[in-house]
């Protein structure tokens, strides 16, 4: 263990460090300028119990209900031997075989652990490499592992499609529909990042193997219900861009010593649980170590992080609480009292400032001529 090592524990305190997932890891990329959750998510702080325990606690994670329809459409997509899924690699990717062989790494020989897990699908994808055969076999539940922030985390794709004329494809199978061809951009973007770990992971064991990384595709095939009926469509999904955002994120975490090195000596974000588990840090004392640790807020943490309803509170007042679009415009004024200062008149713009004051003081004649006019 290093100093670093030793700082990012002293952080995170008595608690078991938090695991990730792909759904986690992909959520680093969504605002990868922030030093707290960096931190927090290098050393494997739990933010949910956290933000819970700071008085700030955020639903968060997918409902009960989504779980479960899930669950519903993957077990379709993979009955009787994949039978769905191999209808739709020969249409989507010319799969020359009537059949193609299947291996379930769920269970290995009655053990289940990670590492048993994770040594088969090793086994696997090492015979298939040295193979040379040019056959479709498909992978179930195979168990790969990146590291994140010098710790060894393990991810499960949905599946991995093996060996279709010499390269691997992710597949990905989610739930959200594709209504009329077209699907919710937002989710096919979340999904197009998850798929991106399994892709990095996959191409971090290939090149462990002695193979090529490069024969992992950047293309996903990701499976979807289409229209409102259970019956699976999918499409190829081009996720090099979303490969190369999440590897600098973990970079960023791997060299996370620099940020670490600027936080006050002795920081520790630990809740000091009791012996029921129950968390006892005074709160105060928390939020100040938290302070501690700059922000980037933005209105996307909602959706991507647990510590959201915090910083969003932080950040009030200031323009990057709006959303950066809204700072953009702003040209470099931070505060919203200082924005409106500019635009009415009240505050004299400072050196950098007068193209912002010129547009601002605009928009607000034009907003009073509207609600004169209105009026
Ligand atoms: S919610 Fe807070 S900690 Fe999380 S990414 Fe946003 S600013 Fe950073």
């Amino acid at each position: 263990m290093n100093d670093i090592d030793t700082r990012l524990d002293a952080i995170r305190g008595t608690a078991t460090p938090k695991a990730h997932n792909a759904r986690t890891i992909a959520a680093l990329t969504s605002n990868p300028g922030c030093t707290r959750r960096s931190v927090l998510d290098a050393a494997a702080v739990d933010k949910q119990a956290l933000s819970e325990h700071i008085g700030y606690a955020a639903p968060f994670g997918m409902s009960g209900f989504a779980i479960a329809r899930g669950n519903s459409f993957e077990t379709h997509v993979k009955a009787n031997g994949c039978a769905e899924l191999l209808r739709l690699l020969r249409e989507h990717l010319d799969l020359p075989l009537p059949e193609v062989s299947y291996d379930d790494l769920n269970s290995v020989a009655g053990r289940e652990t990670l590492e048993a897990r994770h040594l088969r699908t090793r086994q696997l994808l090492s015979r298939a490499l040295r193979s040379g055969d040019d056959a479709g076999t498909l992978f179930d539940h195979p168990l790969l592992r990146l590291t994140i922030a010098g710790r060894p985390v393990y991810l499960e794709p949905d599946l991995v499609a093996f060996r279709l004329r010499g390269r691997f494809h992710v597949v990905e199978i989610k739930s959200f529909p594709v209504i009329d061809g077209r699907a919710d951009a937002s989710k096919v973007a979340a999904a197009a990042t998850q798929s991106a770990v399994y892709v990095l992971a996959l191409r971090e064991l290939v090149a462990e193997l002695g193979g090529d990384p490069g024969i992992v595709s950047h293309n996903v095939f990701l499976v979807c219900p289409e229209n409102f009926a259970n019956r699976p469509t999918a499409e190829l999904v081009d996720v090099r861009k979303q490969v190369t955002v999440v590897r600098r994120q973990l970079t960023r975490l791997a060299d996370i010593g620099g940020l670490v090195a600027e936080l006050p000596a002795g920081l520790t974000l630990d809740l000091r649980p009791d012996e029921r588990g129950v968390a006892t840090r005074p709160v105060a004392e928390l939020r100040t170590a938290l302070d501690a640790i700059d922000a980037r807020y933005a209105p996307e943490c909602l959706d991507t992080c647990e510590m959201a309803r915090y910083c969003r509170a932080g950040a009030a007042g200031r323009a990057a609480a709006l959303g950066r679009p809204v700072q953009e415009d702003l040209g470099g004024v931070d505060s919203l009292r200082a924005a409106i200062g500019l635009a009415d008149g009240s505050r004299a713009p400072g050196e950098h400032e007068f193209e912002a004051a010129r547009l601002l003081q605009l928009a607000e004649r034009l907003r009073r001529e509207a609600l004169g006019g209105a009026a």
